[in-house]
C-alpha cells in the first residue's frame, strides 16, 4: 500500500481508493453485516479499544489471571486507565458496528486525496501541500 508522508510534520495518509478499494467496500469485505447480527461479543485488541471511541464501560475485560480456586477468569469493568496489553477485551456487536462506522466516516472525511490520480495531479502541478503543516515537504513511498 502506498502512503503519503510528509517529512515536516510526520502527517501520513495510508492508502487511496479505488472503485473496489474504499471504506464502504471494506464494510462488506470485513463481515459487518453478520457481525450486526451475532449474539456472540466480539473480541477487540487494546490498540482498536484506543482508537475506537468506545465508551469504556461498554467493554468487558476478562482477566487474564485464574482466581484461586481455579474457575474461569473473572469478568469485570475497569476504567479507562486500566487497560493493559494481553487482557482480553470484548465489546456487544451492535456497538462494535457502531464504532467502525464511526472510524470509517472520520476516515472518509479526514481522506485528503482519495485517489492516486488525484495525488498524481496535484503533486505535479506542485499543489501537493500537506493538510496539517501546509509545506510541499511531500513524499509518496510503497
Ligand atoms: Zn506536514
Amino acid at each position: 500500500m502506498k502512503s503519503i508522508c510528509c517529512r515536516n510534520c510526520n502527517w501520513v495518509q495510508h492508502g487511496f481508493w479505488d472503485k473496489d478499494h474504499n471504506p464502504l467496500s471494506r464494510i462488506v469485505e470485513d463481515g459487518l453485516s453478520e457481525v450486526l447480527l451475532s449474539k456472540e461479543w466480539i473480541v477487540v485488541s487494546s490498540d482498536w479499544l484506543r482508537v475506537s471511541d468506545i465508551p469504556f464501560k461498554a467493554v468487558r475485560v476478562f482477566r487474564s489471571l485464574r482466581q484461586r480456586d481455579d474457575t474461569e477468569p473473572t469478568v469485570i469493568n475497569q476504567p479507562e486507565s486500566a487497560l493493559i496489553e494481553g487482557e482480553r477485551y470484548e465489546v456487544e456487536p451492535r456497538v462494535y458496528v457502531a464504532c467502525e462506522l464511526r472510524r470509517r466516516a472520520k476516515d472518509i472525511e479526514n481522506m485528503h486525496w482519495r485517489t492516486e490520480k488525484e495525488w498524481k495531479e496535484d503533486n505535479d502541478e506542485s499543489k501537493a501541500n500537506c493538510p496539517q503543516c501546509g509545506t510541499e515537504n511531500l513524499t509518496c513511498i510503497s
